[in-house]
């Protein structure tokens, strides 16, 4: 599997809109982060995982020309705002539509936010349409593998952790949660790759922190674990050096293959 984070950063991005906190070294670029998405290609399958809302240029920064199913993994702005530049997968699609995951409440906002992309086929001509249908526990994806889905708690909400499982390899990717549940640890034993929610260094009602985020990484062990969808309190270079062996910090457009 080839797997890109096309984005890293919370939900505000990193850095924030005026900016004027200290500690983080804005000539480190791997200290720029856009809105946490990443993109799977699983034997010839590509699957893209959320779209925020710098979701075209991250498509164009990372070389994303083609997607064959969408998994938002929650309704959040952050994870959502995006999804109307699907429109120019929907183009290359057959029929123009794109089969669409998520939850209840991913779903709910989805006809909240694109009620013109829900109508079976495109409304205009060169607009997007979404085949939008809950995501089941596993999905399979016949010769090219199948993706797993937990539900994680994440504040108020509900989130979609996902495991996607190809040729002999296993990647975890547990974006925006608060914890994880037996389930979602036992599901991503073995794992290749593990990706963690790792927020800021303070408690949250609805993320990880970043101790918490390690101590999950340690106790499930996968061969390398990144963390995600960090805040500017997390400068890149200073926790690389401190983050234990097999544990790093996700940037932008980094690409691993497994
Ligand atoms: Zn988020
Ligand atoms: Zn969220």
């Amino acid at each position: 599997m080839r797997f890109k984070f096309l984005g890293t950063g919370t939900s505000q991005g990193v850095p924030p809109i005026a900016y004027e906190g200290g500690g983080l070294n804005l000539a480190c670029a791997k200290n720029w982060r856009t809105r946490t998405s990443a993109h799977v290609e699983m034997a010839g399958k590509h699957v893209q995982i959320d779209a925020g809302p710098e979701f075209r240029m991250q498509c164009l920064n990372c070389g994303v020309d083609w997607i064959d199913l969408f998994l938002l993994t929650h309704g959040h702005a952050d994870h959502i705002a995006g999804m109307d530049d699907l429109r120019r997968f929907c183009d290359r699609l057959p029929d123009n539509v794109i089969d669409v995951y998520s939850n209840d409440y991913g779903l709910e906002r989805i006809a909240a936010m694109f009620p013109y992309a829900m109508k079976g086929k495109p409304t205009e001509r060169g607009y997007p349409c979404f085949n939008a249908m809950k995501m089941p526990e596993v999905l399979d994806l016949g010769k090219s593998g199948r993706i797993s889905s937990v539900v994680l708690p994440h504040g108020p909400v509900e989130t979609l952790g996902l495991v996607f499982e190809s040729g002999g390899a296993k990647i975890a990717y547990y974006t925006d949660c608060k914890e994880l549940p037996q389930r979602a640890i036992e599901l991503a034993r073995g794992a290749d790759v593990l990706v963690l929610d790792a927020l800021k260094l303070k408690k949250h009602p609805s993320h990880m922190t970043i101790y918490e985020a390690i101590d999950y990484a340690a106790g499930i062990g996968a061969k390398v674990s990144y963390f995600t969808h960090t805040t500017c309190h997390i400068d890149y270079e200073v926790w690389e050096e401190k983050l234990p062996e097999g544990m790093h910090i996700a940037y932008d457009g980094l690409v691993l293959e497994v």
